[in-house]
């Protein structure tokens, strides 16, 4: 067998920090390495496997349409991306989809959107307002919108027209807004930061202000969207509706694709304004249609919330035992578990020996983000192999 890792280690840029393990396999929440090893993954690839891995209505829809058509271009009409927009559309309170090949560039094109808005509607407005610990991604353009110094410091100058306030700071958000500003950018709930649950009333308050000047409201629903709070799309645990809104990660099943939606009345891009060779394709798009339509006919949102509440019970219950255990926080399947000192990272290793998948999302947070369809069984043994790797960590 050869030594993935070795081989990793000589040929591949050195840029991601990995687990020790070579990954071959996937079946809803397991996933087994190239030594036959299993793990419960509660990463699911990053809060991409809303379904679990290798769900069998995503992987036939994949098969069927590798054999029947994988690329065109956007010249022509495909079937399997306007059924995608059908099932996102009609289960959604925005009205029109472009799809993307990713979450940053759905994001590149949803603050595109927004200057053509200001452009077209506010005098030329074209500031964009964002979130400290916020991630939108990793192009040039959105390491601007990310509000966390390491992400941006080695890449200056970075692209102008965005501002990073404090989340969760009305009048932070109040004091940034100018004649210039033509929209105001956020994760419902923050994933990356650190999962950052607003207080109450915050988002319906952006919305407010946001109606009484007259910008656009653009919710990245790129990790929360697709059932991972507990609802279809995290805007409706929140009531409060944008006007544009970004989705990745969770919408293809595992397929790469993203997209940004937008509100008629904000819909203002027009033939030329934007592209993508490969957004949109059939095959993702395939992938794509098969999950979403499965969570939707099959109340996958609303089953997280209940598992969801089940795992943070259950986190709660260790918190009890460990006093390191500072807090429980999130919504639905996207759940931070904080440590009073800095002990995530050896917390993960000790999990990944334990045959447990986790992401130290903070030096001092653990983050969860399993497959919406995580059995109670699998709950349990998710939390005893977690509470063994906390005995060795902190013995
Ligand atoms: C992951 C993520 C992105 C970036 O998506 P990519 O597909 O990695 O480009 C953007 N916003 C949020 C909220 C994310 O969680």
């Amino acid at each position: 067998m050869s030594n993935w890792q070795e081989i990793e280690k000589q040929y591949y840029m050195q840029v991601v920090r990995r687990q020790p393990v070579t990954i071959v396999k996937g079946q809803g929440t397991k996933v087994w390495d190239d030594t036959g090893k299993e793990y419960l993954d509660f990463t699911s690839g990053w809060a991409v496997n809303n379904i679990g891995h290798c769900h069998p209505a995503v992987v036939k829809a994949v098969q069927d349409q590798a054999a029947t058509l994988m690329q065109t271009s956007n010249a022509y009409y495909t079937i399997p991306q306007l059924e995608l927009a059908k099932v996102l559309i009609d289960n959604s309170c925005l009205d029109r989809v472009f799809f993307s090949n990713s979450g940053a560039e759905a994001n590149e094109g949803a603050v595109k959107l927004a200057r053509k808005y200001g452009k077209l509607k506010l005098n030329g407005a074209n500031e964009v307002i964002t979130a400290l610990n916020s991630f939108h991604g990793r192009t040039l353009g959105m390491i601007a919108a990310t509000g966390q110094p390491h992400y941006q410091e080695a890449w200056a100058p970075l692209a102008e027209g965005f501002i990073n306030v404090e989340y969760d700071d009305l009048d932070a958000l109040k004091r940034a807004t100018n004649d210039n500003t033509c929209a105001v950018m956020l994760e419902p709930l923050q994933g990356e930061g650190g999962v950052n649950v607003p207080e109450e009333g915050y988002l319906k308050a952006v919305r407010d202000w946001c109606n009484q000047k007259g910008i656009l409201l653009i919710f990245d629903e790129i990790q929360t969207g697709l059932g991972r709070l507990g609802t279809l799309f995290g805007y409706q645990s929140f009531e409060v509706e944008p006007d544009v809104m970004t989705l990745a990660k969770g919408l293809g099943g595992g397929a790469p694709i993203g997209a940004f939606l937008a509100k008629e009345h904000a819909s203002v891009l027009e033939p030329g304004d934007h592209g993508s060779t490969f957004g949109g394709n059939a095959l993702t798009c395939a992938a794509a249609h098969a999950s979403s339509k499965y969570i939707v006919d099959n109340n996958v949102s609303e089953k997280a919330g209940i598992a969801g509440s089940y795992l943070k019970q259950e986190l709660n219950t260790l918190k009890s035992k460990y006093s390191q255990i500072t807090d429980v926080r999130g919504m639905g399947m996207l759940i931070g578990v904080g440590f009073d000192t800095d002990i995530s990272g050896q917390v993960v290793a000790a999990c990944t020996a334990e045959g447990l998948l986790l992401n130290a999302v903070r030096p001092n947070t653990i983050r969860f983000m399993p497959p919406l369809t995580l059995s109670v069984e699998e709950t349990d043994q998710g939390i005893s192999k977690l509470s063994n790797a906390l005995d060795k960590v902190l013995q």
